[in-house]
């Protein structure tokens, strides 16, 4: 897995984020939510695979309720060090505003090999965070042969555990857990 578009995509003359480098954290499975208010506010959840974050773009957020699925766009691959960045990126570059990390902790697959169960689009897995807890599952949505969305569009979802909660908004917590 590459960086490459990652790098691509900023000017780190002129941005903070970090430029990657660092091959993985000592576990090798952090994971880490990131809300990123951007021109559009969304959280980024991210999970350490192979010595990158495998990365989405979740518009409205995780939710404890099962029975929300909610959309998470597959964005480019970030370097693991991206996990503790916090900060604001520059208005005008790419993904402009600011990042504050919402949670983070460690993950763990429940597939045994979560590199094929995510070529496959469907990776179930537990995180081990600060608010978020449990089994989780992202799931690849088939598009419709016309849509043009290159298998990007995923869903997120929380399965039914002690830790689903259909009416708590774990939105409402909204500090900083850094
Ligand atoms: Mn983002």
């Amino acid at each position: 897995m590459s960086l490459q578009e990652y790098k691509k995509k900023r000017d780190f003359r002129k941005t903070r984020e970090p430029k990657g480098g660092r091959k993985k954290t000592r576990a090798g499975r952090s994971f880490v939510v990131q809300k990123h208010d951007a021109s559009r506010l969304h959280y980024d959840f991210r999970l350490e695979l192979d010595g990158v974050l495998k990365s989405w773009a979740v518009p409205k957020g995780p939710s404890l309720d099962p029975k929300k699925k909610h959309l998470a766009v597959m964005v480019e691959d970030h370097p693991v060090e991206y996990g503790t960045f916090e900060g604001i990126i520059p208005e005008g570059e790419y993904g402009g505003g600011t990042v504050m990390i919402w949670d983070k902790g460690t993950w763990e697959p429940v597939d045994d090999d979560p590199a094929e169960a995510l070529r496959r689009g469907k990776l179930s897995f537990k995180v081990h965070g600060k608010r978020l807890k449990g089994e989780w599952a992202l799931v690849r949505m088939r598009g419709r042969d016309d849509d043009d969305d290159d298998g990007k569009n995923w869903l997120l979802l929380k399965h039914k555990d002690e830790f689903a909660d259909g009416r708590r908004n774990i939105l409402k917590e909204d500090t900083s857990v850094e």
